[in-house]
C-alpha cells in the first residue's frame, strides 16, 4: 500500500494515515483485509440506506449484468430507466403530495444532479425569454465539488484555489435558532431588487457545512417567499433523500414541492452510484420545442447506467412496499435516547438530531474542518472498530437503517471514549 500509485479523495497524502484496505461488507460493518469488523458509522459517506450488500438491490444488479450492461442514452432507452423513472416519481408523489414534478434526468453524482438542476433553471428562464440568472444560496451550504455547485456552496479552503473559477451566487445568512427573520428577510429583500433564477437549499440538514440543522417551518417560509417572487426552488435532497431525516424526502415534512428535486446517495441503496434531477412539467415545457437551440444540452457517458437503474428499481421497490421504511421511526428514537445521554455531558455543545442523524460539537479551543481535534478523534474511533468521520469537531452519527441497539450504544461508548482522550 505505501507504493500506491492512488491519488484519494480528501486526502492529504503527506500525514494521513495509510488508507485502510477493505475486503468485504454486510450491514452495517466493512470487513478489512486483515479482519477487523469495521462499524460503519457513517454509512460509507451518507450513501448507504438499509445496510451494504441489500440482498433484493444485489440481485437485481446481477440479473440485469446478464441482460444489458450499457447503452447510449440519447436516441434508446430500457425498461430498468423507465421503470425506475416512473417508480421515483410515484414515490415523490406520495412523500410531497404533489405531480408537478413529472420529468426525471438521469446523471451519476449528486455534484452532477445539482449542476443539472442549475443549468436547468438558467434553461428554463432564458427558454422562456425572461432574464434571471442570478441564484440564491445558503451560507455553509454544500452542494457538490464541480465548479458550478462549488460556486452555490461555501467558500473556504475548500475552494480557494478556484475562486477566480467560480460565479457569484447572492448568499443567505444561515438562520441561527431565534434569527430566522434575518434570513427570510434577506431572501425578500434579494428578491425583490433583482429577480432571482432560483433558490437552491438542502432541505432541513446542511451535511458538509457541519451538520447544521433548522426547523420545518423556517424550510416552508423560504419556500413560501421564493414562490411569491415567480423564482424557481431548487431542493438539494442528494444527502437527506431516502429517509435520512425520518421521512423518504426531507422537503415531505414542509409540505414543500420544489421545482427541482437532486437526488443522488441514497438512490440505488448505496450500492452503485446513479443521481437523478426531477423537473416540473413547466421546466420540460420551456426545454420542448422544434426550436432545436432550446434542447438540454447535457450528458454524460453513463447516463442511466441499466445496472445502475435496476439497483434503484430494486430500492424504489422497498420504498413503495411501505408508507415508511419499517426500521426508521425504531432508529430515529434509538438515536434520540443516544443522543439524551451525551447532551448532559458538559464537553458537548450544541446536542442535534433531524430523523436518524444526530450531532454534538465537542467543546475544544480551535473549531473549523481542519481543527486538531478532528483527526485525533477519527483515529481513536478507528481504533475501537468505529468509523466515524468528524466534522472539525463536529461529531455526527449517520448510521445504515439497519443498525441495532447493540452497534449504537458501541458508537456512543466509543464517542465518549474519544472526548476523554481529545478534550
Ligand atoms: C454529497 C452531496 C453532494 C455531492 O454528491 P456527490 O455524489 O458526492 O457528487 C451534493 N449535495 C449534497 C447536499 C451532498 O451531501
Amino acid at each position: 500500500m505505501s507504493r500506491s500509485t492512488v491519488w484519494h479523495p480528501f486526502t492529504q497524502h503527506a500525514v494521513a494515515p495509510l488508507p485502510i484496505a477493505v475486503a468485504g461488507s454486510e450491514g452495517a460493518y466493512l470487513t478489512t483485509n486483515d479482519g477487523r469488523r469495521i462499524y460503519d458509522g457513517i454509512s460509507s459517506w451518507w450513501v448507504v440506506t438499509h445496510g451494504h450488500r441489500q440482498p433484493d438491490i444485489v440481485a437485481a444488479i446481477k440479473q440485469q449484468v446478464d441482460r444489458l450492461d450499457q447503452v447510449i442514452f440519447a436516441g434508446f432507452t430500457h425498461e430498468p430507466a423507465e421503470e425506475t423513472a416512473e417508480k421515483l416519481l410515484r414515490l415523490v408523489s406520495r412523500s410531497l403530495g404533489n405531480r408537478d414534478l413529472a420529468h426525471v434526468f438521469y446523471s451519476d453524482s449528486g455534484s452532477t444532479a445539482v449542476e443539472v438542476a442549475l443549468k436547468m433553471a438558467l434553461g428554463y428562464w432564458r427558454n422562456i425569454g425572461e432574464r434571471r440568472s442570478r441564484i440564491i444560496a445558503l451560507e455553509h451550504a454544500y452542494h457538490g465539488d464541480t465548479i458550478g455547485t462549488m460556486s452555490a456552496g461555501a467558500r473556504g479552503i475548500f475552494n480557494a484555489p478556484y475562486e477566480p473559477m467560480l460565479f457569484d451566487v447572492a448568499r443567505l445568512p444561515y438562520p441561527e435558532a431565534g434569527r430566522e427573520e434575518t434570513t427570510l428577510a434577506t431572501l425578500e429583500t434579494l428578491l425583490a431588487e433583482e429577480p432571482a433564477a432560483a433558490l437552491i437549499i438542502e432541505p432541513l440538514v446542511l451535511g458538509a457545512g457541519g451538520m447544521l440543522m433548522y426547523g420545518a417551518p423556517f424550510l416552508r417560509r423560504l419556500f413560501e417567499i421564493t414562490k411569491a417572487h415567480g423564482a424557481l426552488f431548487i431542493a438539494d435532497e442528494v444527502m437527506t433523500g431516502f429517509g435520512r431525516t425520518g421521512t423518504a424526502f426531507a422537503c415531505e415534512q414542509a409540505c414543500v414541492t420544489p421545482d427541482l428535486l437532486c437526488v443522488a446517495k441514497g438512490i440505488t441503496g448505496g450500492v452503485v452510484p446513479l443521481a437523478a434531477t426531477l423537473a416540473t412539467r413547466a421546466i420540460f415545457d420551456a426545454h420542448y420545442s422544434t426550436d432545436r437551440t432550446k434542447t438540454f444540452f447535457h450528458s454524460s457517458s453513463y447516463t442511466a447506467n441499466p445496472i445502475a437503474c435496476a439497483a434503484a428499481s430494486a430500492n424504489l421497490d422497498l420504498w413503495l412496499a411501505a408508507p415508511v421504511l419499517p426500521p426508521l421511526d425504531g432508529l430515529c428514537a434509538m438515536q434520540q435516547e443516544r443522543l439524551e445521554a451525551l447532551a448532559a455531558d458538559r464537553r458537548f455543545t450544541n446536542p442535534r438530531r433531524t430523523g436518524t442523524i444526530t450531532a454534538v460539537d465537542l467543546d475544544v479551543g480551535d473549531r473549523g474542518y481542519l481543527a486538531g481535534a478532528g483527526p485525533k478523534l477519527y483515529q481513536r474511533f478507528l481504533a475501537a472498530d468505529v468509523l466515524l468521520r468528524p466534522l472539525g469537531n463536529t461529531i455526527y452519527v449517520m448510521p445504515p437503517y439497519c443498525s441495532t441497539a447493540h452497534d449504537l450504544d458501541r458508537v456512543y461508548a466509543s464517542i465518549l471514549n474519544a472526548a476523554d482522550a481529545v478534550a
